[in-house]
């Protein structure tokens, strides 16, 4: 790429802290070891850097290092989850809840275990996109064994109130999952102040490498029983099969481990850039704000405009934002946005929407040139109708 556009799709994914990489190095060449030969000195050296990385990426959501089961991402940490509770809890009972928002790693095996003859209950949004507490109470039944609700939506970067759920979860006894790959190391997150059960994790929206996630899974009050969905060599307790790719996860741990040195620093600079870019774009007519507008994700901002062709502003836009109106995976697909219909929105109002994610290596300069560039869109796509 000679021209780059500024690259606002931090949501997607993020470019790898060069300090992440530093860290990686060592582990493709001289340790090379398979962190499970446990009958010489190559092994030794991975075994030793994962287990630090598991200790570390564990005290960040104040679990144990136990408690950490490594998988390839977020996805597979969902599926290990939804169908891993499923078939380890049938016996005691098939209903399972989650919400319409919810990333499709969560929703697609939420309804393939329908398909197996579980009942699924897809909770809806108010307009702010957060549940309503009430209604998540009333859907819990007797045969009630999981609730799954993100932390943070990935596309309007709503905070769902984790402790709350938690708690509820806890006074029914149902097991509560929770889909984090947009929020850790970027908001608070503790496994026992927030009674979390099962919490999906992932490394390459934290400015760590790809390929690499994992899924905490608590060990005492309650043990939660987990059926393995990848058979083999027996690593991770059992729960995940195949040789641990020591790379990946000592890169993963220091992504976390810089996210949780900079949060406040991030924080502080992301909110001040979106601040900026909703004052000076939120100034036109027909603008809307998506998602509740303070407890949402620092670097998220996403707004529907109206009275404009969504596939016309974002190819009006593409040379030189990098930017998506909805999540990667439904904007492959034709279909609007299921987390923005979700919050009513027609179809027409759902394309035309723009999902800003801001990163650590944003700069100020760039999101003054993107407010500028956005409200031109806007207006000459106005001005021709
Ligand atoms: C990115 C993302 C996923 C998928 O994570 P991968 O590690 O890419 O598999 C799942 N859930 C949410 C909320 C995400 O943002």
């Amino acid at each position: 790429m000679s021209f780059r556009p500024i690259y606002l799709d931090s949501h997607a994914t993020t470019p790898m802290d060069q300090r992440v990489l530093t860290a990686m190095l060592p582990y493709f060449t001289e340790d090379f070891g398979n962190p499970s030969s446990i009958n010489h000195a190559y092994g030794w050296a991975a075994a030793a850097a994962v287990k630090e990385a598991r200790t570390q990426i564990a005290e960040a959501i104040n679990a144990t290092p136990a408690e950490i089961i490594f998988t390839s991402g977020a996805t597979e940490a969902n599926n290990l989850a939804i169908k891993g509770i499923a078939e380890a809890y049938f016996s005691k009972g098939r209903h399972l809840i989650t919400v319409q928002t919810e990333h499709s790693a969560i929703l697609d095996p939420c309804r393939y275990l329908e398909g197996l003859g579980f009942e699924v209950t897809f909770l809806p949004v108010q307009a702010d996109g957060l549940i309503d507490l009430t209604a998540l109470e009333k859907a819990i039944k007797p045969e009630t064994i999981l609730v799954s609700v993100m932390a943070a939506n990935n596309e309007i970067g709503v905070l769902m109130p984790l402790a709350a759920i938690g708690s509820i979860c806890r006074e029914y006894e149902v097991l509560f999952h929770t889909d984090a790959a947009q929020a850790i190391a970027k908001i608070p997150l503790d496994v026992e102040a927030m009674q979390i059960d099962l919490m999906s994790l992932t490394a390459h929206k934290i400015y760590g490498p790809k390929g690499i996630g994992a899924l905490y899974v608590r060990r005492r009050n309650p043990r939660v029983n987990l059926a393995p969905q990848i058979q083999g060599g027996g690593q991770e307790k059992g729960l995940r099969s195949g040789t641990l790719c020591t790379p990946q996860i000592v890169g993963f741990a220091k992504a976390v481990e810089l996210g949780l040195a900079e949060q406040t620093k991030d924080t502080e600079r992301l909110k001040e850039m979106r601040a900026y870019l909703w004052e000076k774009i939120g100034k036109l007519d027909g603008i809307r704000l998506n998602g509740h507008p303070t407890q949402r994700l620092p670097g998220n901002l996403n707004v529907s405009v109206e009275g404009v062709d969504g596939a016309a502003l974002l190819l009006g836009l593409q040379s030189r934002i990098a930017l998506s109106s909805g999540s990667a995976c439904s904007s492959e697909s034709t279909a609007p946005s299921h987390v923005l219909k979700a919050l009513g929105h027609s179809d027409a109002l759902a394309y035309a929407s723009l999902r800003f994610g801001l990163g650590r290596f944003n700069t100020f300069p760039e999101i003054e040139e993107t407010a500028q560039y956005v409200i031109d869109a806007i207006q000459s796509l106005r001005s021709l109708v």
